[in-house]
Formats: C-alpha cells, sequence, structure tokens
C-alpha cells in the first residue's frame, strides 16, 4: 500500500497534492474557456479576458454550455460504436508486458482495422448525406460539458470498480482517496475478460476522436467557405498522419508508460477522455474561423517537416520495442545494439532481467523520442501562423507534460533497476535533448 503511494510520490508531498488538486479542479473550467476562445472569442485570450473581468461568475457560467440530449446522443452513439469495434473486430492475439505482480494481459489487435472503420464511416455519412458532422462541430461546447461530467462519473466509476471487483492483481489503494482517484487503482481494469478499459479510453475514444474532430473541423470549414484553407489541409493531414501512425503502432503503446505503469484513474482515463478530444484538437479547432493561407510552397515544407518529425518519433518507439521483442538479437542503425543487462525484482519477489538499448535512438539521450513528438505538434500548429498564443497551448502543455514524464520515468526505472539505470545515465547522460538537458 505504502509502496503504491511511494511510487507516485516522485515530486514532494506538497507538489504532489497542491498539482492533483489544481488539475482536478482547474483542468474543467478550462477545456470550456479554450473550447469557448477558439469558437467564439476569435481565439484572443485577451477577448475572453475582457469578458469575464466584465462579467465575472455570472458570465462564466453563462458561457458554460449546458450537456444537451444532442450532445449526450452524439457521445453515446460514438462510444458504443467504438466499443463494438472494439470487442468485434477480429484482431490477431497480443500479450502485452509483464506487469508488476507478474501477469501478462492479453488483447485483440484491431485498432487499424477500428481507426479505418470509424474514418470511413463518418466520411460516407457525411458523403451520402445521412449525417452531417458540422452538427459535432456546432454542438461542440455541450459535448465538452456532458465529457467533463461523464467521465467524472466513470473515473468514480473506476474508483469503485478498484475497490469492490478488480479485474487482476494489479490493483491497490494507496490508503488515500485523492491518491486513489487520481492515480487510479488498477492497472487493467476490464469489463468481462475481453473488453479492457485502458484501451477504450485512451486508444479507442481518445486517439480517435482527435482523427473524427480533425475531419469535421476541414468538412465545417469548408461548409463555411466552400474550400479548404492550405492551413486546415496542413494540419488535418498531419494530425492524419500522427493519428494513423498511432493506430498501425497500437500494439507497441500497450507497453508503454500510459498502459503498462500508469494505473486507471482521473490522471490517464479523464485525460483521454476529455482532454485529447478538447486540448489535443485545438489548433484545428481554431483554423476553422481562421483560414490562414500559407501558399503550396511553404505548406508543403511544412508539411514536410512535420511528417518526418513523425516518422522520427515512431522509429524510436519502433526500434526500442524491436529490440525488446528480438531479445536485442536485431540491427540498430546497420550495427549490433549496444545494451545493459539490467536485472529487477517484482513486487512478488521474482528476479527478472530487462534489456536497455544504448544505441542508436536511444543513446542520443534517454528520451530522444520526445523531441520529434513535441516538433510534429509544432509543425500541426504553425499553419495558424502567429497572430494568437492560444493555438500553441497544446504544444507548450506537451513540453511540460513530456520534460515532468522523463523525470517520473527515470525516477521509476531507477528505483527498478537501481544500479543498472545508473549505468546507463553514465552511458547516456543526457535525459531528452542531446547535449543540453
Ligand atoms: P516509452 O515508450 O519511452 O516507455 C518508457 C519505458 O521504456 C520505460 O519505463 C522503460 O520501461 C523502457 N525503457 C526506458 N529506456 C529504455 C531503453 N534504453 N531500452 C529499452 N527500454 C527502455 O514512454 P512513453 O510512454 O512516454 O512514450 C511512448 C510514445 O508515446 C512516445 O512516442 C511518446 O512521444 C508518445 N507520447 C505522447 C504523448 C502525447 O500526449 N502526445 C504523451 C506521452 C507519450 P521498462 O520498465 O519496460 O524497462
Amino acid at each position: 500500500m505504502a509502496a503504491a503511494t511511494e511510487s507516485k510520490m516522485v515530486h514532494s508531498a506538497v507538489v504532489t497534492y497542491s498539482s492533483m488538486l489544481s488539475l482536478l479542479s482547474l483542468c474543467p473550467p478550462f477545456v470550456i474557456l479554450l473550447w469557448y476562445t477558439m469558437v467564439h472569442a476569435d481565439g484572443s485570450v485577451a477577448q475572453t479576458w475582457n469578458f469575464l473581468k466584465q462579467h465575472g461568475l455570472q458570465g462564466f457560467i453563462e458561457i458554460w454550455p449546458r450537456p444537451t440530449a444532442m450532445a449526450w446522443k452524439i457521445i453515446f452513439i460514438y462510444g458504443a460504436f467504438e466499443a463494438a469495434l472494439q470487442l468485434f473486430l477480429p484482431g490477431k492475439r497480443v500479450e502485452g508486458p509483464i506487469s508488476p505482480t507478474g501477469n501478462r494481459p492479453v488483447y485483440k489487435a484491431n485498432g487499424m482495422a477500428a481507426y479505418f472503420v470509424t474514418l470511413i464511416t463518418y466520411i460516407s455519412l457525411w458523403w451520402f448525406g445521412i449525417f452531417n458532422p458540422t452538427v459535432v462541430y456546432d454542438h461542440l461546447g455541450e459535448i465538452f460539458s456532458a465529457l467533463i461530467f461523464g467521465s467524472l462519473i466513470f473515473c468514480i466509476f473506476l474508483y469503485i470498480k478498484g475497490h469492490v471487483a478488480p479485474s487482476s492483481t494489479d490493483s491497490g489503494s494507496s490508503g488515500n482517496i485523492i491518491i486513489d482517484f487520481y492515480w487510479g487503482m488498477e492497472l487493467y481494469p476490464r469489463i468481462g475478460k475481453n473488453f479492457d478499459i485502458k484501451v477504450f479510453t485512451n486508444c479507442r475514444f481518445g486517439l480517435m476522436s482527435w482523427a473524427v474532430l480533425a475531419v469535421t473541423f476541414c468538412i465545417k470549414q469548408y461548409e463555411l467557405n466552400g474550400k479548404v484553407a492550405d492551413s486546415m489541409l496542413v494540419n488535418t493531414i498531419l494530425t492524419l498522419v500522427y493519428v494513423t501512425k498511432f493506430f498501425w503502432w497500437e500494439d507497441g503503446y500497450w507497453n508503454t508508460m500510459d498502459i503498462a505503469h500508469d494505473r486507471a484513474g482521473f490522471y490517464i482515463c479523464w485525460g483521454c477522455l476529455v482532454w485529447v478530444p478538447s486540448v489535443y484538437t485545438s489548433p484545428g479547432m481554431y483554423l476553422v474561423n481562421h483560414p490562414v493561407n500559407l501558399g503550396t510552397q511553404l505548406a508543403l515544407y511544412i508539411l514536410l517537416a512535420g511528417i518526418l518529425c513523425i516518422y522520427i518519433n515512431y522509429d524510436c518507439d519502433r526500434q526500442r520495442q524491436e529490440f525488446r521483442r528480438t531479445n536485442g538479437k536485431c540491427r540498430v542503425w546497420g550495427k549490433a545494439p549496444s545494451k545493459i543487462e539490467a536485472t529487477y525484482t517484482t513486487t512478488s519477489g521474482e528476479t527478472k532481467t530487462s534489456l536497455l538499448l544504448t544505441s542508436g535512438w536511444w543513446g542520443l539521450s534517454r528520451h530522444f523520442h520526445y523531441v520529434p513528438e513535441i516538433l510534429a505538434a509544432f509543425f500541426w500548429t504553425v499553419p495558424a501562423l502567429f497572430n494568437h498564443f492560444l493555438p500553441y497551448f497544446y504544444v507548450v502543455f506537451l513540453t511540460i507534460l513530456l520534460f515532468d514524464r522523463a523525470k517520473r520515468d527515470d525516477d521509476r526505472c531507477r528505483s527498478k533497476y537501481g544500479k543498472f539505470w545508473k549505468l546507463y545515465c553514465n552511458k547516456v547522460p543526457y535525459k531528452i535533448i542531446p547535449g543540453i538537458y
């Protein structure tokens, strides 16, 4: 129990509790203010600020849209459709990494199929005049509002389930209600044997909504202006390339911190159900009403730079996973990989070995893959140019998130691998940016 608390206390207790409480209370209103500013205040923070200064709390309550029946209907149909695809589409059986208590979760890898079925269905509904995606844009505030409250209730359900009906031994309480609710209790919560809740919240609802909303914003701009500006095209294409890459590599994602280390609570589940559709999509949301014209040459340069960053980010993840999958018997940048054999002890007392790659991308810095991730986000935002700061909020947020994540991951790996991690740090001294940090 105490171990669960300690493992989450990589920062001091004051920082941990104050950041948890402020994120719990500030994220929901922020989502609404971001949407309001993008859609109704020209993307201008100053305009929203002046409005709030004039109208105070009452003004804020007035701009907070009530969740309408239409919003719930859209969310429910989308969620049910994605859940059905997750359950019923065929896919090969994939084993996740060994969990801290020695379990090995099993998944059905049908993410790419679900992604294509979703996009083809959505675009076909529009094409054949059955459902106009602009309805989603027109009800976006109500949808976010419904998601905020619905996902909070969902997190309470996860908290109760963690207490009364955990799906596996990878579950437990820290003894503190705030930590349990915020960080979650179960690592692999499931409904029945097969329906993995984190695959649903993180991948099939969250990441999928990013692609669906990118298409929605494009269609809305087309409806408003009779054409799609090249800035919107660059943003949408890069977003779709990124999300396609994600689903192409989804079974690799099941080996990452989000799934293998972070438990299902407010931080990861509310984040994926609400923060991804509202904040990750925000550069595109801004562009709907700001059809910037970049010109073909500049648009192409930005597009190519973005695709290159997405490719490098993918290649970093691929390299690590290929290295682990083949037990180090692979080529890394044309050579045999250099590695550290790190032993560690599981919570059940078993001794195990992991290989740490110390060449290729993983020899440049210990989290080099975050550099192209941040740059890719910059490239799908820069078509908005620099009239307003708010489209860049996601890039700034992502930078803070990933720098914090590098620290969390380093601390976790240090306590897992001890002297072997120290050896890795001596060999690869930089955390993220080679030569700088
Ligand atoms: P990683 O996939 O990098 O996973 C980190 C884990 O990899 C460590 O905990 C450790 O786990 C293992 N590891 C660390 N160093 C090595 C090494 N040298 N050799 C082999 N294994 C190693 O972490 P993330 O989950 O942060 O990133 C996954 C992807 O998701 C990245 O592309 C990232 O950019 C992206 N991402 C995107 C976010 C977004 O919001 N857009 C947010 C977070 C991530 P073990 O215990 O198995 O040793």
